[in-house]
């Protein structure tokens, strides 16, 4: 089965059977794979040595979310949240539940925030203390941008929490350019192609120090995981970890080296967007962004005007012939969303896309331009 969707993501055979095996986190073995893994994540996203530190944290991307504005946003405090798509939603809502209060700054899910939307919102509310931005908008498949938007924040004076839950590992950052980002946030299972299972901030360890009973929160406080690892080492670990996904995440660590690292996934990812994209126009479909604002993790696809489309089917029929997709969207407008991420190739999209044909035929689907 070709697994399409933006994470948990298609791995690779070696990265998966890393899992298979039974580990003591604690084991004097398993400490040096841990302390290596959080290095290797560190000088991935371009973090300085002494400045920067991985923060590591059981479960998905959104409890090391909450542990980031937790961790960095007082309570009470306030976040500017660019709202531009549905994980954007996801971090309005979550900051909310934490008590902290959320400027949401509205915009359109086919473009990015722009870095005069976001210094207009900061220079209006002086309260505000961080902006908490997503990086890749996994609903629609917009790219926010760190290069403007981080210069912004700084020139402001205040601090960048990033999601870049799925985005880290192929879109470039250095955290050594952007002395404004508190942290960066992701997980093992997207763009670096591990399992699902642990989530990870590279945190500055001056914001983090200085953080130290903000959180509220034992389980989710990124200062106290610092502190943990000052008195018991970097390979100790707080509570029991989803180990096997972290044996399988230091396999995927060294494929995603062993391709060329950043630079050489996001070249792959990009030519699978691009494949998806022009393959879909092909079909007399209508991709969600034009390619300009496409970004290079999903493609949206407005669902097909014909009243004989109708989502689960269609993901029904597709999975038939192999492929596998999101029986979900979260776009402003009904689309059927595609992942470009995992260890899939611009050959997979080609089959991708003729499934996708065969499937519409099947369903009886002649309109397949969208309903606009
Ligand atoms: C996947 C994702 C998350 C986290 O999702 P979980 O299901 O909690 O792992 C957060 N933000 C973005 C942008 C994502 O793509």
């Amino acid at each position: 089965m070709l697994l399409l969707i933006p994470g948990p993501v298609q791995t690779r055979p070696e990265t998966r059977a890393a899992a298979a095996q039974d580990i003591a986190p604690w084991d004097m073995d398993f400490r040096p794979v841990y302390a290596g893994i959080r290095e290797t994540v560190r000088q991935i996203a371009g973090g300085i040595e002494g400045e920067h530190a991985t923060l590591p944290l059981q479960g998905c991307g959104h409890f090391v979310m909450e542990a980031a504005i937790r961790t960095f946003v007082p309570a009470g405090g306030k976040v500017l949240i660019p709202h531009n798509g549905a994980y954007a939603d996801r971090a309005v809502r979550l900051a909310g539940e934490a008590g902290r209060r959320v400027v949401a700054l509205p915009g359109p899910d086919t473009r990015p925030v722009t870095a005069e939307e976001v210094a207009a919102a900061l220079a209006a509310d002086p309260a505000i203390s961080h902006v908490a931005m997503i990086h890749n908008e996994t609903g629609s498949g917009i790219v926010n941008d760190p290069e403007l938007i981080g210069p912004a924040v700084r020139a402001a004076g205040r601090r960048l929490i990033l999601d870049s839950v799925s985005a880290f590992g192929a879109l470039p950052i250095s955290l050594a350019a952007h002395p404004e980002i508190d942290a960066l946030v992701f997980t093992s299972g997207k763009c670096l192609e591990g399992l699902p299972g642990m989530g990870f901030a590279v945190a500055r360890i001056e914001s983090v120090t200085a953080a130290a009973g903000n959180a509220g929160s034992w389980s989710f406080d990124l200062s106290d995981i610092y502190q943990h690892a000052l008195r018991a080492g970097w390979g100790s670990i707080r509570f029991t970890p989803a180990v096997q996904a972290l044996a399988a995440f230091r396999v995927a660590l060294d494929l995603h080296d062993a391709e060329g690292g950043q630079p050489a996934r996001l070249a792959r990812y990009r030519e699978n967007a691009r494949v998806l994209h022009e393959g879909v126009r092909g079909l007399g479909l209508t991709p969600y962004l034009p390619w300009e604002a496409q970004g290079p993790v999903i493609v949206t696809v407005h669902q097909p005007a014909d009243p004989n489309f109708a989502l689960q089917p269609f993901v029904d029929a597709l999975k038939r012939r192999g492929v596998l997709i999101s029986n979900f969207w979260n776009t402003q407008a009904p689309t059927f969303r595609i992942g470009c991420i995992g260890a899939v190739t611009p050959e997979d999209m080609r089959t991708a896309v003729a499934a996708i044909d065969a499937a519409l035929r099947e369903l009886g689907v002649r309109r397949r331009e969208a309903a606009l």
